[in-house]
Parts: structure tokens; sequence; C-alpha cells
């Protein structure tokens, strides 16, 4: 490890990652592999996470086609120097912000998108100058070791490193100095890189998980915000960091609610999810089991099937769930939607501020005043209204989660500066020089 480090070092102080030029190379060779081995990547999703290909394009290579567009269309803009303005005092002199790479950084991803969760903060990191190690999740093997054979098959090995492994070699890794850790998992992990990073003062973007409310108000539209939950929920079989982890309902539309959930489940899945093709599993048999086990907390509206063999946990609604039962206290981080009745909106807002900041929130109402109310009277690193997961498809907004969700963000121009410094430059000319600002202070002095 200290080699791979001495030669990407080497590589950054050489200048190498430092032109448009270069970058915009490393970006085309990245959307040349994703391109080429297309059927390789739904493959290795496949047999990972059993991920349909129509998913595994749409959640993953169709989302990093997307950003390598976006950040090649836009990169030479993000990368000037911006010019801003100079008071009185500092005049004549010119003053700009200039981006300037990190240095030799490290992306940890997370097992549940292994492909989009690894490169999108790598497209990042090199539209930004940067070098990198990335490191897979060991969790997701097959991807992990497809991309570690791929990867230096199309970019620049001197400026990026695959380094696969489980926790000792991502503790290894988090022993050597780092310009920069981008880590994206749960929070106990992220506590063991925040205080690694910390022994060399290494900054950090850590996008963690957490419980991601929707809050369904007696005036939404109950079928279509009953469908909206549930392809956000059920998407990856519910292993998605921002999927709504429970839903607060008006306690007079409860039962409609429900119901048309259930129908959204046939609706999208079919009478036999198992046998749906775009029904994915669960990632392994310990998380497979740890879901299974909240099965108790509830009464289960729907779903509730499981197999031990296939991983396989059908999706399903659980309804009332006591707010102290562990899967109203732990991220489900799976197939199992719970839902409890509010009397109304201040309630739910008083719910979700009773807890941890969550990644995200989403909101369902007709009214844009009480969906004000939920924006102005929470915290969460996202908020989305009338749907789930979409925001995260508008480059235009950053992502990332807010205290136990995460710090940091990334996505179209919040990734490119998360990778960056924002240096201060100012320029002076020589031919202004007046004595009053060098000591002895006498025209100061004569005002005193
Ligand atoms: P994981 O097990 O894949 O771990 C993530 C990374 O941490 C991996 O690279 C792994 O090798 C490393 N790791 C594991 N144990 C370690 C240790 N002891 N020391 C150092 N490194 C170690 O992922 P996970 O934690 O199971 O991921 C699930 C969590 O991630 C959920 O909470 C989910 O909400 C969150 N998540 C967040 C986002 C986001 O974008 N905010 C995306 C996906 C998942």
């Amino acid at each position: 490890m200290n080699d791979i480090m001495q030669r990407l070092r080497h590589s950054y102080i050489s200048g190498l990652t430092r032109p448009l030029s270069w970058r915009l190379q490393q970006l085309s060779q990245l959307e040349q592999l994703l391109n080429e081995h297309e059927q390789a990547l739904l493959d290795a999703l496949q047999s990972d996470l059993g991920k349909s290909a129509a998913e595994g394009w749409l959640s993953e290579i169709g989302f990093l086609q997307s950003d390598l567009r976006h950040t090649r269309k836009h990169l030479k803009r993000w990368m000037k120097p911006k010019r801003v303005g100079q008071p009185l005092l500092t005049a004549p002199g010119r003053s700009y912000i200039y981006p300037e790479p990190l240095g030799v950084v490290l992306i940890m991803g997370a097992w549940n998108y292994p492909l989009q969760l690894l490169l999108s903060p790598l497209i990042a990191a090199l539209a930004a100058g940067n070098c990198a190690i990335v490191k897979p999740s060991e969790l997701a093997p097959k991807t992990a070791e497809l991309l570690a054979r791929l990867l230096p098959d199309y970019l620049a090995n001197e400026a990026v490193q695959v380094i696969t492994g489980g926790a000792d070699v991502a503790a290894a890794l988090l022993e050597q100095r780092f310009d920069h850790i981008f880590y994206t998992g749960g929070g106990r992990v992220g506590r063991i890189v925040m205080s690694a990073a910390a022994q060399h003062l290494t900054p950090v973007t850590l996008e963690l998980g957490g419980k991601s409310p929707a809050v369904v108000l007696s005036d939404a539209d109950l079928q279509t915000s009953a469908r909206r939950i549930a392809w956000g929920k059920w998407l990856n079989a519910g292993q998605t960091c921002i999927a709504p982890d429970y839903v607060l309902v008006a306690a007079e539309v409860h039962d409609r609610f429900v119901q048309a959930l259930v129908d959204a489940i046939t609706e999208l899945y079919g009478d036999t999810p198992r046998e749906a093709e775009d029904y994915g599993r669960i990632v392994n048999t310990a998380h497979w089991q740890r879901l299974v086990n909240y099965l108790d907390d509830g009464t289960i509206a729907s779903g509730g099937e499981h197999d031990k063999d296939e991983r396989f946990l059908a999706p399903t609604v659980l309804t009332q769930v006591s707010p102290e039962s562990p899967v109203m206290q732990e991220e489900i981080f799976g197939p199992i939607l719970p839902i409890i009745a509010v009397p109304n909106l201040a309630e739910a807002i008083h719910f979700i501020r009773e807890r941890d900041k969550p990644l995200a929130l989403y909101g369902f109402s007709a009214s844009a005043h009480s969906l004000q109310q939920l924006t102005e009277q929470t915290h969460a690193g996202s908020q989305c209204n009338n749907d789930t997961l979409m925001f995260m498809l508008n480059p235009a907004l950053p992502f990332g989660g807010v205290g136990p969700s995460g710090m940091g963000s990334y996505h179209g121009k919040f990734g490119f500066d998360t990778f960056s410094h924002q240096k201060a430059l100012m320029h002076r000319p020589f031919w202004f020089d007046p004595k009053f600002r060098y000591p002895p202070y006498t025209t100061f002095k004569q005002k005193l």
C-alpha cells in the first residue's frame, strides 16, 4: 500500500492530472468501459443483488452515463477560476476563487449500488484533477472483482488504483495519509473512517444512511403516493439508502392508504413477487436474517413470505407497529415498510424531530402550505415532495446527509467542489504602494 500511495503521490505532484484534456480523456475512458462491458456489469449486479437488467441499467449504468455526460459538458467552466469583486481597501488588484485538486483521495463504496456508489465519486475526483484509490465493497464480490479487472485497462494506472478486500484491507488503507476520504456506508464504519482520518487531519465526506420517513397527509392523491412510495421502497429490494424507511400516514386515510400500497405492490411485482423479474434479493444471509426478525414487530398487511436459500423476502407492509420496536429503532435497509398512523401534520413533524436527522424526507400532500411546514420544521439531507428518489437524478441538486445521515455532498458541480480546494487567489500590481499601510502609522495616529 505504501508503494501504491507513493506512486500516486508522485503522479499527482508531476502534474499529470491537472490538464483539462487529461481529465476529459479519463472520463471518456470510463464511458467507454461502461459501454463496452455493459452486459458483464449487469450480470455482476444480477449475481450480487439479483438486480434485473432494467433496474441495473436505470439505477447504476444509466445514472453513471448521464453523470459522465453532465461532467464532461460542464468541466471546463467548473475549472475556470472565478473572478470576484475587490473592496477599495485591497484595490488595485484582481481576486479569484481558484479550484485546485486535493491530491490523492480514497473512495470507499457500499454494496447496495456497488457500481454507482464507487464510480460516481470517482468521476468527481478525476474531474477535479485528483489521483484516487477506489475500494469497492466486499459484500458485492462479483462487481468488485469485475471493476478490479476492468478499471486498470481503461484508466491511467499511475493515477487510479483499485484495492479490493474486506474490513482489514479498509483498515490498512485508512492508516495512509490521504488528502480526502469519501466514504459511503453505515454510521458504525463512518465513525471508524472519521477517527482514522483525524490522525492525519484528513477531511472526509461521509455518505451515510438512517431512517428516511415518508409523510402522507389526508389530502394527498393516495393511489399515486402509494405507487411512488412502493417504487422508491422496493427498488433493489429496499436496499437503497434513500428508500422510504417508514410511513407516517394521517389516521383518517390509514386503511385506504394501506390498501393502495398493497394494490401498488401487485401492480409493480404481480401476485408472486418471487417470480417477478424486476424484484431483487437480499445481499447476504446475515442481512436476510436481520430483516426476517423484523417481521414479528407488527401485523403483516401484505407480504412476509421469505426463503433463505434464495435470500428472498417479499415486499412487506407492516401495520400496528410500535415506535419502540426494533424495526422502528434501526435503519431497515430492506423490503419491509412499517406504517404508523398519526393524527395530523404537527404530530408527524414532532415524530421526525425527535429522531436523528434523516438522509431523505418525503412529503405527500396537495397543500403547498403543509409541505412548506414540513420543510421549515424538520431537518433532512434532502426532501422530495409528492415523490420518492427522483431528486437524486437532478445533477443541479446536492446529494448528501446532515448530522448522523452524513456530511458533505456530491453529484454534478457539488462533487467537483467536494474534491477541490477553493483557493483564494489575489494579484496585486507593484505600481501602487502608498506608505500609509506601513509603520510608523503616522496617518492613523493623527486621527486617534
Ligand atoms: P458496506 O458493508 O459495504 O461497507 C462500506 C465500506 O466500509 C466497504 O468498503 C467496507 O469494506 C468498509 N468497511 C466495512 N467494515 C469496515 C471496518 N471495520 N473498518 C473500515 N472499513 C470497513 O456497507 P454498509 O455499511 O452495510 O452499507 C449500508 C449503509 O450504507 C446503510 O446505512 C445505507 O443507508 C448507507 N448508504 C448510504 C448511501 C449514501 O449515499 N448516503 C448509499 C448507500 C448506502
